[in-house]
């Protein structure tokens, strides 16, 4: 069906961690090719729209882009996907390939959710917590990575991030209806089944084989990344490599805008500067995720519960904060997010640092205040940076 919208360039931003139409102000630099940063400044530029359908948001930007690349024209599309909205920016000659490329990116993001989920009963990945401990059981290419990709960062983070578990987040979703804290026993039944160790993934076969009967996978932590590092490749094996895929909190970006140094990515942090970004970072060819916004919170009791879980005692993060992660891809960062929130704030400094191209930016609640931690290798221009 199709329909018209109008959407005003962003004075105000619609989605929390990015800000890329942000008024004139200066960021640094920072990209996964060139690690050097530099101050800039931007100009302020004129706002024109026109928006078009396929069932999708498109608006047409056509700034005052550098006399060098006139042709280029500035897009935006938003969709929702995997409860959140993406969104994808990108410059384009024509209306038509930008159009037919978001619409192809979207596509994929909808066959990765359909592959992913935990909210569709017939997802594969459902459909594998269903039949996974009978037998080694054939994936998809897509599924067999992502779980690749996941029991890699269980193991780097020893299990702070977890791909296993998906029993605690069953009980901790029934606190948000019930209202009533998990029991003991509750918790110890569900923990028992959280262990990614048991899982044996043989990639010749290419076959997924969960050891214990009643484990659950849950891809909430490293989905939306995966999504956006694939819809960013794909835009790019279409030869629009000025593209950014935002997921949710979830940012991958490309080449920068013609003329510019990056994309203006604002960091989104717990209200720390009475509600404004700290700072705005200017990326290329790099990802950069927020885990633990402010946003997703449950209050039981007068207390406030992530929906970020600690595997090790089974029990929802308390209080507010937030983890800002930089790594090569989106996958990485999502994943590594959600790790750093768990692990004390020391261990977590310590493995963003020893990962190459990895850097972290944690805003943490001290007492009535607020307490900044940032890595070494985190683009300058932010505040608590040494
Ligand atoms: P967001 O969804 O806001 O990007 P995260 O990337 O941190 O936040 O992912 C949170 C989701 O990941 C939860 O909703 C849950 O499904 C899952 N999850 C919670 N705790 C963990 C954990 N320790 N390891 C892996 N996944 C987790
Ligand atoms: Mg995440």
């Amino acid at each position: 069906m199709l329909f018209f919208r109008f959407l005003i360039r962003g004075l105000h931003p619609r989605l929390p961690t990015v800000r890329p139409f942000g008024a004139t102000g200066c960021g640094a630099v920072f990209s996964r090719s060139n690690q050097a940063m530099r101050v800039t400044s931007y100009p302020s530029r004129r706002t024109m729209l026109l928006s078009l359908a396929l069932g999708l948001t498109l608006v047409l930007l056509p700034g005052d882009l550098s006399a060098r690349a006139p042709q280029l024209k500035r897009y935006e599309f938003s969709l929702p996907r995997m409860g959140t909205i993406f969104r994808i920016e990108l410059y384009s000659s024509d209306d038509a390939t930008a159009a037919k490329a978001a619409e192809a990116a979207f596509a994929r993001a909808e066959e990765l959710e359909q592959i992913m989920s935990d909210y569709r009963q017939d997802s594969e990945l459902m459909s594998l917590a269903r039949q996974g401990a009978s037998a080694p059981l054939p994936v998809s290419s897509e599924l067999y990575d992502v779980l690749a990709k996941s029991i890699r960062i269980s193991e780097l983070s020893r299990g702070a991030f977890n791909v296993t578990v998906g029993p605690l987040v069953e009980l901790w979703r029934k606190v948000r209806t019930t209202g009533r804290l998990p029991s003991a026993s509750e918790l110890a039944k569900a923990k028992a089944l959280v262990d990614y160790r048991n899982i044996e993934l043989d990639g010749t076969r290419r076959t997924v084989y969960l050891k214990r009967p009643g484990m659950k996978l849950d891809l909430g932590a490293i989905g939306k990344g995966y999504a956006a590092d694939q819809m960013l490749a794909l835009l790019q094996s279409q030869g629009l490599r000025q593209a950014m895929v935002v997921a949710g909190g979830e940012v991958a970006v490309g080449a920068p805008p013609p003329g510019e140094a990056g994309w203006k990515v604002a960091l989104d942090t717990p209200n720390v500067g009475g509600g404004n970004p700290p700072c705005t970072l200017l990326l290329h060819d790099i990802a950069i995720s927020t885990s633990g916004d402010s946003k997703q919170f449950m209050e039981v009791n007068g207390k406030r519960y992530s929906h970020v879980i600690d595997p090790s005692t089974g029990w929802a993060l308390e209080g507010m904060a937030s983890t800002t992660v930089i790594a090569k891809d989106a996958t990485t960062t999502d994943a590594l997010g959600t790790a750093l929130s768990v692990l004390p704030v020391q261990d977590g400094i310590h493995l963003a640092q020893s990962l190459p191209g990895v850097a972290v930016y944690m805003v943490r609640q001290a007492g009535n205040g607020w307490k900044r931690y940032v890595s070494r290798g985190f683009p300058k221009g932010c505040p608590g940076q040494q």
